[in-house]
C-alpha cells in the first residue's frame, strides 16, 4: 500500500522506515513520513524501551500508535 504523504505530498510506502501509514481509521487512511510529522508535531515518542509511537491522525484527531 502506498499513498501521498499528507503534508509534503511525496509517495509514502507501507513497511518503508520512516514512513508512517495510519489505515485502522474508519474511511481514510493517511499517509506520513516520520520527519514530515515530527516537523507538524503529530508524533509522540512512548516513553520505555520499544521504538512504537504515537501518531495524532492530521485528518480526524484520533491518536493512533503505529
Ligand atoms: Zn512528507
Ligand atoms: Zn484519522
Amino acid at each position: 500500500m502506498s499513498g501521498e504523504c499528507y503534508f509534503c505530498h511525496g509517495l509514502v510506502f507501507d513497511g518503508e522506515t520512516g514512513h508512517i501509514v495510519l489505515d485502522g481509521h474508519a474511511d481514510h487512511a493517511v499517509f506520513l513520513h516520520q520527519e514530515c510529522a515530527e516537523g507538524h508535531d503529530v508524533v509522540e515518542e512512548s516513553p520505555g524501551p520499544s521504538d512504537e509511537a504515537a501518531v495524532l491522525c492530521p485528518e480526524c484527531g484520533e491518536v493512533e500508535v503505529s
